[in-house]
């Protein structure tokens, strides 16, 4: 027997509970796991609650993140003991994920829990910090360095928008952090940005080609503040567009692509292949110091992801949330 937060669709509505379920109730899988943390993302929030499609089979277990010890395996990339991460793959989605104390998952799945991390850091770092690498990742493909000029971070006071502060800032990039919390400027100073602006100068409809500022930007917001962003971009930029927290829509023009020759890239944790993951755990491993995740996570139990779902979506939650799911 397992605990387990198990989602269970009602008359159309989500029902959400802590259960105690048999393990035969998990899913095929050629590895077993002993899960130690996962995460609270947006994306859990939405299947939590109930707010978003987000949950494709029922009843689900949510979870797009978990960390833990590898119990049996029939894959050859896995053996007991391992201490292994998996993020994403339709966990929480179309197969049961990682808000429960055990999970079964393919083999092609995993990564290894990288010597530089325990399952906990791990799990503050969490499909957040992963992204926010693979952000990174995406600017420097396209030609973005330091010596190019401000690097813009929208969603600042969220888990994507934190770890890209960080990761940029040791980079050597000068970042500008936008949110609609300017209040908590000092927190964003304290992870690395140089400036922090109020979201509301992005995100109401703008000409489509402003005054250039961003050499690169890491956007988690979409709608017209990723419009304005493209719009504002120096000739040669590049920006990653990674989330909808203000909306899906794109209300652009070609104009900054065309005739400022700047790239939208987008980004996908979620079916990244498995040696981008691996490149962005690797850099995570060398560049996240543990105090770094102290300041972007806070720990909540199993039973707190419940509530803590509506919180997240309103906008409320500072950092990110690691869940101990034996706690
Ligand atoms: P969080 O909820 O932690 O942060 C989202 C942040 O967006 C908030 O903290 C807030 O920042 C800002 N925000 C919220 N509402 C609005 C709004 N109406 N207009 C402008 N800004 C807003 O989420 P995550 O950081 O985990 O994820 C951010 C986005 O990235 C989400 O849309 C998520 O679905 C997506 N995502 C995508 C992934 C991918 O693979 N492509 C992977 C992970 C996340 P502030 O208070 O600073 O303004």
């Amino acid at each position: 027997m397992f605990k387990a937060i198990l989602l269970e669709r009602d008359d159309r509505a989500t029902k959400a509970q802590v259960a105690t379920l048999e393990e035969d109730r998990l899913p095929p899988g050629d590895v077993a796991i002993d899960v130690a943390y996962s995460t609270l993302n947006y994306k859990d929030g939405l299947a939590i609650t109930g707010k978003g499609p987000v949950v494709r089979e029922w009843p689900m277990v949510p979870g797009i993140d978990l960390c833990g010890t590898v119990t049996s395996s029939d894959h050859a990339g896995a053996k007991p003991g391992d201490q292994v991460i998996v993020n994403g793959w339709g966990l929480g989605e179309v197969r049961w994920g990682g808000l429960a104390q055990k999970a079964r998952v393919s083999g092609d799945m995993i990564v290894k829990l990288p010597d530089a991390f325990t399952p906990q850091q791990a799990m503050g770092i969490g499909t957040a910090g992963y992204t926010a690498m693979l952000c990174v990742l995406a600017l420097e493909r396209h030609g973005v360095t330091p010596d190019k000029g401000d690097v813009l971070v929208t969603g600042a006071n969220g888990g994507v928008g934190s770890f890209a502060i960080a990761l940029l800032a040791r980079r050597g990039y000068r970042v500008v952090a936008s949110t609609g919390r300017v209040d908590d400027a000092e927190t964003l100073r304290s992870l690395g940005a140089a400036d922090v602006i109020d979201r509301a100068t992005l995100s109401e409809p703008g000409k489509p080609l402003q005054k250039e500022r961003w050499a690169g930007a890491v956007d988690t917001v979409g709608s017209h503040t990723l419009a304005n962003i493209c719009a504002s971009a120096r000739y040669g930029g590049a920006v990653a567009a990674c989330g909808l927290a203000q909306g899906m829509d794109f209300p652009s023009s070609v104009a900054p692509f065309i005739l400022r020759g700047v790239t939208l890239a987008g980004v996908d944790s979620v079916y990244a292949p498995q040696a981008l993951r691996r490149q962005a755990w690797d850099c995570l491993a060398r560049e996240v110091d543990a105090s770094v995740i102290g300041a972007i996570a806070a720990e909540i139990p199993l039973s707190e992801a419940i509530p803590q779902a509506s919180v997240l979506l309103a906008g409320k939650v500072r950092g990110r949330l690691l869940v101990n799911v034996n706690a």
